[in-house]
Formats: C-alpha cells, structure tokens, sequence
C-alpha cells in the first residue's frame, strides 16, 4: 500500500503529518511512503532525513494525491483536492465532521473513506491514537507561554532587596486536556493557579497539582460516557459567569478551554467583565476560531479590548511544530499499524471494529458514520 503526505494545505500550517521515524516504521511493516517535497522543513524535517528513512519524495503534489492508497493530513484538506483523490483511497486527517457537511458530502461523492481524528473514540485502547489530546496538550503548555510573555509582570513570587512581588494569579476555566496542562505550566512557572469545571470530577486533579478548585455549586453537571462535558442550561450557564466574575477581575491570566464535544464552546466572560480585569491582564481564548468562551476575542488575532490582551490566535500546537509533527505522526502510525494487515501488507478497514466505528465518517459513497448521518 502507498502511504502518501501531502505538504500541509493550510500555508500558516508548519506541522507535518508523518515525520521520517514513523515512516521508517511504516516501511518495516510492508508500506511504501511518499511524500511530497518540503512538507517538514517548516518542523524541522529535511526531504533528505524522508530519503533516509526509505520514502521517496515527490514534487508533483497532483501525483501525489492521484496514486496514494491512504493519504495522512493535519489539517482538512480544501473541498477541491478531494476529486483529486484515487478512488476508494482513505484519507486521514482532522475534519470538524460536525460542521463541515460540505466536505463530508465530496468525500461521499468521490468515493474516498474519510478518517476524522477528532473521532477517534476517548478509550483506553485508543488512546496512543487520540491526536485531540496530544495537540491540546501542547495547546495547553502554548497559551500559558503566549500569555506569560505578553503580561507586564512575571509569574513567580520574587522576594528581592528592591521589593518583592507577587506572584501572578492565574484562572484556568475548563480542565479538560488543554486545561490540566495549562495549569501544570503556570505552576511550573511560579503562578498562583485557580481552575473551574462543569465536571466536578476535575476537582481531585486541580487539587494534585498543587491549584486551588474554584466551588460553584451549579447543581446537577456530568459527563458523558467518553468523558466530554454535558451542556449546561442557559441558568446554569448564568450562575457560573456571577460566581467567576471575582476571580477574572483579580487574575492576571485567565486561559479559557472549556468545550462541549460537538457544539459551539458556551460564552462564559463577556465583554462587561473585561475592564474590570487590570490593565495589562491577559486572556488566552482556546477556541477563538470557532466562536470561543470570551466576548471580544478574535479567532486567529491578539486583539486589545480596554487594555487587555485577547490572544485568540489558535492553531495552538504549531508554535510548537516540531513537538506537535513528532506527537501527530505517532498517533498516526499507531492507528495505522493498529489495523495493519500484516501478511496481505494493507490497511484492513475491519468496520466492526469500535475505533473505527467511531472515527471512519464516510466509505463506498455512503456516510456510514451513525453520529454524523443523524445530524
Ligand atoms: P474538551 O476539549 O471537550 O473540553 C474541555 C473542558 O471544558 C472539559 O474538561 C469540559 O468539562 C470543560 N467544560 C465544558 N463546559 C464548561 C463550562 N461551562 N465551564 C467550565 N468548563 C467547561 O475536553 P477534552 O480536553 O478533550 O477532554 C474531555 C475528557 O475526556 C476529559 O475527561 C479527559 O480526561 C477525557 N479523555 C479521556 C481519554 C481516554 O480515556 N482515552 C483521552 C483524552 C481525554
């Protein structure tokens, strides 16, 4: 089978698919790998490093595409590649298959098995294919250093013969992947560290590293079975802004992550709470792009709003592309190597099987996947 790797579409994208390791591995398992010429420069991958690794480099990105058996992408590929595609290829990559119904609907219509990683299911077993939380960790690490270097103050208590300073307050709403690795580095980095969550259960691990949980009793929360949040009701909504408002007006970093699998993330510090915060302060809205937690933060900008920072620049794991290439590409080859067949030296697309159930979106010019054909 041919593996292919397309230089990522998206130009602001430095991450790459697949890096030289992992395509090494892929050979020794029975796969030939192409990819297309420059896709890791951008994270630190020569073609020649590929070249050593025994996949051969293609300048020709329409060949590419027309001749590889599975196709492994970050980033949702542009509604006009997919004609491209060889028939009955799969195509593995990040889709939003929630939102992007007109990309589902080409991957149908142009016979390809479309792959969503965000699917993956939140098992144990596919956990070393989850590349949600391998980039949202990142993401979390990420926005507490994009945000450090834009506050005028410095994290750490510093008792000094000059004075000494405080150390800074640090609000963490949502403790989902993102959040716990938010808050590990703003400890780390000397901050005094608050978090909130709709799933009480999240308590128990602020509390193990070392950050205070901030109470807000919003009656009955939950989780569902994969471990995502249940939506709250507009009340409870209500309840949680009032009681967080005190402690965004004396933070001087609040990162927001909170998300609702499959739905736009809930408005939780709208645009009268941000003056009361310092001048100065900073906001790190996680999900930006796609609507956001915060009134006033703009997706892929860091915007001022009376004189405080709203980083919502997004794409979090790419300031880190070299970390977040090494973390995607394993995932990947887990998945692959996981329904490797290794006598026939293909990729058996076993659709009884509960990972692929949850993750294959559309296969044989049907969307088979019962989450997104229900929609
Ligand atoms: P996510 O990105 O969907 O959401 C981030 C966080 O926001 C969640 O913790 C959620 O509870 C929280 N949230 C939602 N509404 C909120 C609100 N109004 N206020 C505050 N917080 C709110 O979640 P995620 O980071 O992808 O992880 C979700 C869960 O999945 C976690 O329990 C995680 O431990 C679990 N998980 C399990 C596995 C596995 O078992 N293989 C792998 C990864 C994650």
């Amino acid at each position: 089978m041919l593996i292919g790797v397309p230089k990522e579409s998206k130009n602001s994208d430095d991450r790459v698919s697949l890096i030289p390791v992992h395509a090494l591995k892929l050979t020794r398992i029975g796969a030939e790998v192409q990819v297309e010429t420059n896709s890791g420069k951008n994270a630190g991958f020569s073609d020649e490093a590929y070249i050593e690794s025994g996949a051969k480099i293609i300048a020709n990105r329409e060949e590419l595409l027309k001749t590889s058996d599975i196709l492994l992408r970050l980033g949702k590929p542009p509604n006009d590649e997919i004609g491209k595609l060889k028939e009955n290829s799969i195509h593995i990559s990040f889709l939003d298959p929630f939102n992007e119904t007109g990309l589902v609907s080409e991957f149908k219509q142009n016979k390809i098995t479309a792959i969503s990683m965000e699917m993956i299911p939140r098992t144990t077993r596919a956990q070393k294919m989850d590349a949600l939380s391998s980039q949202a960790n990142l993401a979390g690490y990420v926005m507490v250093l994009l945000a450090a270097e834009k506050l005028p103050r410095i994290l750490p208590m510093m008792m000094t013969p000059a004075g000494t300073l405080k150390p800074a307050n640090v609000f963490v709403i949502g403790v989902g992947v993102a959040g716990l690795q938010a808050i590990a580095t703003a400890k780390r980095l000397g901050a005094k560290v608050t978090a909130f969550d709709t799933r009480t259960v999240t308590a128990e691990q602020v509390k193990s590293l070392g950050a205070k949980f901030l109470e807000i009793d919003l009656g009955e929360t939950g989780q569902t079975k994969d471990g995502y949040a249940v939506e709250l009701t507009p009340a409870q909504l209500d309840k949680q802004k009032q009681a967080q408002k005190d402690q965004i007006a004396k933070s001087d970093i609040v990162i927001t992550t909170a998300q609702v699998f499959g739905r736009k993330p809930p408005i939780l510090i709208t645009k009268d709470m941000i003056p009361e915060m310092q001048k100065g302060s900073v906001i790190v809205d996680m999900a930006a792009e796609t609507g956001g937690n915060v009134e006033g933060s703009v997706g892929g900008k860091t915007v001022d709003f009376e004189g405080v920072t709203i980083i919502g620049d997004g794409n979090w794991s790419n300031f880190v592309a070299r970390d977040a290439s090494q973390m995607y590409s394993s995932n990947l080859y887990n998945l692959i190597e996981e329904f490797w067949d290794k006598e026939k030296k293909e990729f058996n697309l076993n659709l009884n099987d509960e990972i692929l159930q949850g993750c294959v979106i559309t296969n044989q010019g049907e969307i088979i996947n019962e989450r997104i054909k229900n929609l």
